[in-house]
């Protein structure tokens, strides 16, 4: 429960407190090392660097131009389609399978996928790097598992699997041919007189060049991630460095020998291998580096939290006695896992998944709770549930840090790898190989002390004057923050919106703050559906999520054509609008949990901390809030209005 002070052994009142601040001094001190006033100005999105060398690492290395060219165009100039789905990840293909099961799509031209990479997957089809698993169960992780009667074949699938997935799904319902990849949506607008979305498409065809288009959509869809824009730290002197470099999210098989496929790195026989970062995905990757160079140096400026994994081959009996055992056995799963993260375990309920995660109910502090309720905005009531909090990590962050003195045998690489935030602040990791890589004599922690790296040569990289000689370089330096933009979902994916009256979406959002309808749809802007952020309930679970939200939207979409018999023209009302915004704006105060983090992509590399005084801008911050009593409540919430339980409420009120 929310009083949960298990981890203090019955200590005294005092020796509570004493401790919890004892750790916020430590964290604060190892935060404020960190913080900067560049804030996300120090990194450079790879696809805008200045410099050349640097933006060709954000070129999509694995579209196989001469076959796509070869396929007959499935977008054509002055097309007209019913739907538009930007994005072909598990979001847009997700949407485009409910949209079908729903019946909404009749006819060869009802649907139509814009995807920038050259195949389905999104984040599965930009990440090859060696080592990539989904850290949620796969079982709970992956889209449609019961529709395509498909058995993950581990607990945590390999990025290739679920690729494959994604693959699985576009053959199952047919939507090959229903893909125009390689094309970034550019520019929508709504046609008040057509009632139309407007649709700038480019298209880039490799060795012929590009293709512009202008289609149409009745209904556009936006599901384009939050992990989507590579950046890299402005290090000084990097596009100089003379050995080899990429991003892990375009990984160079041709530098490191292997493939996704086979993940013998041959390549790396007698190399010295550097990487920068120590997020996720770095956890995944540094064992396998670890296991061909010769040399491995680790450029650390914050440790991660690292959890056992418990990685092991799905046993198709327990498959199919324990876990895909009836209709509906996903979500039922899903919503255990759930509990556990929003601290509301019914104590004598089984744990299905029994993961680290499931060890991490302060998580809650990110995502929701039902026993945290409402936390008042007053110093007192955000001090007095921050502390809540803390007591509730504690358990699980002293385990973390004992694991890795159990684990690590050189003292002080052992001190370094500690985490000194709770658990909220930067997404936790779980590996059985990580902390152990740094027991192998060629495996090198290089840690900053929190101030990164200094600068580059053309022979390494330079760390506190000491320069490391190497020949690859592995850039682990992760994505634009998903906050980028106060959670406007137009900014975040880079295109520019115009609604009713020709406004901008984004003037919009800059004005008002985040303005939505249960967080997927805005007023002024019919018929445009996004991936929700903020004004949404969330989970670490993203496909969660994006199901949540999708299942949402057909709903809209289903009603709205019945009553209209046919295509609709679906806007929320600004009443309905501004009275959702108020349901984040009561839950925001929730949210001061972020203001004890380390600087990470959840912070907005430290911006979000900075104190601001304007009532204006604070206003549109506390409208970013999210569903604070955690998903499954968020979940009820949307059902009893699917079901028209909401009685009366202007909630519900969509006009057309
Ligand atoms: P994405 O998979 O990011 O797909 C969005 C697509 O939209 C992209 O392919 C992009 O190219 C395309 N796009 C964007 N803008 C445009 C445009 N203007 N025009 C055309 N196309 C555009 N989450 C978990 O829950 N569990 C995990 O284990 C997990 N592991 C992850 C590992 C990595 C390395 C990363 C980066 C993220 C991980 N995530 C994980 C988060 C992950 O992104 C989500 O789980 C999920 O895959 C998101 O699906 P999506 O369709 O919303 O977005
Ligand atoms: P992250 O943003 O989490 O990590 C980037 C890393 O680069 C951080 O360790 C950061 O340090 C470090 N860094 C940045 N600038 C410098 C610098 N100047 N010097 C030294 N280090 C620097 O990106 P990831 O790709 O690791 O992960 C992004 C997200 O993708 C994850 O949070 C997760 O949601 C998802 N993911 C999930 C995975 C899974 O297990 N399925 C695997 C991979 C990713 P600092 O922390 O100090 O900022």
């Amino acid at each position: 429960g929310a009083n949960d002070t298990s981890g203090t052994d019955g200590a005294s009142l005092e020796a509570i407190q004493a401790k919890l601040f004892g750790l916020q001094r430590k964290y604060t001190e190892e935060a404020s090392k960190r913080l900067r006033s560049d804030g996300l100005a120090q990194y450079v999105n790879l696809q805008d660097a200045g410099d050349a060398r640097i933006r060709s690492l954000g070129k999509d290395p694995w579209a196989d131009h001469a076959a796509l060219n070869a396929k007959a165009p499935s977008v054509k100039d002055g097309g007209k389609y019913k739907f538009v789905i930007l994005g072909g990840g598990y979001g847009g293909l997700i949407a485009a399978v409910r949209l079908i099961e729903a019946g909404l799509v009749n006819s060869p031209d009802d649907l139509r996928i814009i995807e920038a990479g050259g195949g389905y997957g999104g984040t599965w089809y930009w990440n090859r790097y060696p080592g990539l698993h989904c850290d949620v169960e796969s079982y709970i992780y992956m889209p449609l598992l019961e529709e395509t009667g498909y058995t993950p074949k581990h607990k945590y699938s390999s990025g290739l699997e679920l690729r494959e997935h994604a693959e699985r799904i576009a053959t199952k319902w047919d939507l090959h041919d229903k893909a125009l990849f390689r094309s970034e949506v550019t520019d929508g607008r709504w046609s008040d007189e057509e009632e139309v979305w407007n649709l700038s498409v480019t298209e880039d065809r490799g060795p012929e060049g590009q293709r512009k288009m202008n289609i149409q959509a009745n209904y556009f869809f936006v599901m384009s991630g939050v992990l989507t824009i590579p950046h890299v730290p402005k290090v000084s002197g990097l596009e100089g460095f003379n050995g080899s470099m990429f991003h892990t999210s375009r990984w160079d098989y041709g530098v490191t020998g292997g493939s996704q496929e086979d993940q013998n790195l041959s390549g790396l026989e007698g190399k010295r291998v550097g990487i920068i970062g120590t997020g996720a995905t770095a956890i995944q990757a540094v064992p396998k580096l670890a296991k061909f160079a010769k040399e491995v140096y680790v450029f650390q400026r914050t440790p991660s939290s690292v959890s056992w994994r418990g990685q092991k081959e799905t046993d198709p009996e327990e498959w199919k006695t324990k876990i895909a055992t009836k209709k509906g056995w996903q979500k039922e799963r899903r919503h255990n896992w759930d509990t556990y993260l929003n601290n509301c375990a019914p104590p004598e309920q089984e744990n299905l998944v029994g993961c680290g995660w499931t060890e991490a109910p302060a998580c809650c502090a990110i995502i929701g709770s039902p026993n945290f309720g409402f936390v008042q905005p007053t110093p007192e009531a955000i001090g007095e549930h921050i502390g809540k909090l803390m007591m509730l990590d504690v358990p699980r962050a002293e385990k973390a840090r004992a694991r890795i003195d159990d684990i690590v045998n050189d003292p002080e690489t052992a001190a370094a790898l500690k985490p000194w935030y709770p658990v909220w602040c930067k997404r936790p990791t779980f590996s059985d190989e990580y902390l152990q890589a740094f027991n192998l004599p060629h495996v090198h922690l290089v840690d900053t002390d929190g101030k990164g790296v200094d600068s580059a040569t053309s022979a390494g990289l330079v760390v506190q004057g000491k320069e490391y000689p190497l020949d690859v370089l592995v850039l682990s330096t992760g994505y634009r923050s998903p906050g980028y933009g106060g959670l406007d979902p137009v900014k975040r994916t880079g295109i520019n919106m115009f609604g009713r009256g020709g406004k901008s979406f984004s003037d919009k959002w800059k004005a008002q703050g985040a303005s939505t309808f249960h967080g997927i749809i805005s007023h002024g802007f019919p018929n445009f559906f996004f991936s929700p952020t903020g004004q949404f309930g969330q989970t670490p679970n993203n496909v969660e999520t994006l199901d949540t939200a999708v299942e949402h939207m057909t709903h809209f979409i289903k009603k709205a054509e019945e009553k209209a018999g046919g295509v609709a023209v679906i806007d929320p009302t600004t009443e309905a609008e501004e009275e959702w915004a108020m349901e984040a704006v009561k839950r925001a105060a929730n949210l001061a949990a972020l203001t004890v983090c380390t600087p990470g992509y959840m912070t907005l590399e430290g911006e979000f901390n900075k104190p601001n005084q304007d009532p204006a801008e604070m206003m549109k911050n506390a409208r970013m809030g999210i569903w604070s009593e955690g998903i499954l409540s968020f979940s009820k919430l949307l059902e009893a209005y699917r079901a028209g339980d909401l009685g009366e409420r202007s909630i519900g009120n969509i006009e057309k």
